[in-house]
């Protein structure tokens, strides 16, 4: 029988899941479980080509969990004939502990709960995952796959903050990075698609968040985000960079929480903030209508794109590859193309024709005498989890 790995990735209201054979990628079901914690709790689950979803409420993780088992008993395939061997569970924060997947022993658990101020929106979440999965894999090695793993090759240049030393080190302020379970598998498969092994690649994981990597052979050597997902780009909901000045300000002057600061920067700002709109399709529908807060926008947001592209194509020392990748950088012709125009400086050329073109899996659209390589390469975090837990099992 096929081995197969069961996925989770629990946030602190949903659980989404995938059951998913590590060697081919092939997913065998998936869903999610959502609004938990609320009367209106929502299921989605998919396997064989069909789509169960009901409502009910999932007052929490466990109950969620344990419905989805239902869902697996009813709907196929039955958990327990799935040739499962390994539990894999994303998880954000890993902080400076964690350089690859680790098996969950009581030691890493305890690391992870000792993360939770570094994580606080996620390693939460993540824990209660854990321990609703044990209870219903109880016999199976559960694997611990770590968003910051990917980062900590980073030169300390790079992630150092030029922070007084005392108060970064006691409280642990270093740039940790996030998304590296994407960029490591993206820009793996850069290298093995250009069959290169010395390939100076900037990776875009540009969906509703977004980061930039810049990735020298297949070891990061310096990412966007920061000591949180909130630092780098413009993303859909959060500002990206922004002067931390602007927190005294808005304290001082506008008499803000630090609370409400957060809420305004994760969740109130971005495209969002800019034009009122975080979905990139919407946002391009109302650049059609020639609605001027939606054009700046996307001018933001390409022009910080720019100047990561740029700073991280000085730090490589020069661009093989450029690769795009997630909701934005697999789906938006757009906004690559504005973003390769102002690359054309250095020799890139995009294919128009190939980069409107809409199709699935790895494809060049760059000109064959373009300096760079321009490529989409669509994410699969699922299936890079399942890659790393088989790693350990
Ligand atoms: P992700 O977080 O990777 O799931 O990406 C979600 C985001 O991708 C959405 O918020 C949209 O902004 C964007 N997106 C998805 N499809 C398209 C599309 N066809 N054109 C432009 N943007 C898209």
């Amino acid at each position: 029988m096929t081995s197969t790995v069961f996925v989770i990735n629990s946030g602190s209201s949903s659980v989404k899941y995938q059951l998913i054979n590590p060697e081919t990628g092939e997913s065998l079901a998936s869903g999610l479980a959502e609004r938990i914690g609320e009367t209106n709790g929502h299921l989605r689950h998919k396997a064989a080509g069909e789509v169960v979803d009901l409502e009910m409420p999932l007052p929490d993780h466990s109950v969620a969990l344990r419905e989805v088992k239902k869902l697996f008993d009813t709907t196929g395939p039955r958990l327990e004939d799935a040739g499962i061997v390994a539990v894999g569970h994303r998880i954000v924060q890993g902080g400076k502990h964690f350089s690859g997947p680790a098996l969950i022993t009581q030691a890493v658990y305890d690391k992870i709960v000792e993360l939770v101020p570094l994580g606080p929106l996620h390693n939460p979440a993540h824990l209660l995952g854990i321990d609703v999965a044990k209870e219903i894999f109880p016999d199976l090695p559960h694997v611990a796959v770590f968003d910051t793993a990917f980062f900590q090759t980073l030169p300390n240049e790079a992630a150092t903050y030029a922070l007084k030393r005392d108060v970064a080190e006691k409280y642990e302020i270093r740039r940790y990075g996030a998304h590296g379970t994407s960029h490591q598998f993206v820009s793996g498969l850069a290298c093995d698609y250009l069959q290169r092994e010395d390939l100076k690649q900037v990776t875009l994981h540009l969906g509703n968040g977004a980061s930039a990597s810049a990735v020298a052979g297949r070891q990061a050597i310096d990412t966007s985000m920061g000591l949180t997902p909130l630092e780098g780009l413009v993303m859909g909901t959060r500002t990206g960079d922004i002067d931390p000045a602007a927190v005294f300000h808005l304290q001082r002057v506008a008499g803000m929480t630090f609370e409400e600061v957060d809420t305004l920067f994760n969740k109130q700002s971005g495209m969002k903030g800019l034009c009122g709109d975080n979905d990139m399709r919407e946002v391009w529908a109302r650049v059609d209508r020639g609605e001027a807060d939606a054009i700046e926008a996307t001018e933001v947001y390409v022009h910080r794109l720019l100047r990561y592209v740029g700073a991280y194509t000085a730090e490589l020392g020069g661009l093989d590859a450029l690769v795009f990748t997630a909701g934005i950088g697999e789906n938006d012709n757009r906004t690559r193309a504005a973003l390769c125009k102002r690359l054309e400086f250095m020799g890139l050329k995009l294919d128009e024709a190939a980069n409107n073109e809409r199709g699935d899996g790895l494809r060049v659209i760059s000109t064959p005498d373009s300096t760079v390589t321009v490529m989409i390469i669509p994410t699969n975090e699922e299936w890079a989890i399942a890659q790393q837990a088989m790693t350990l099992v």
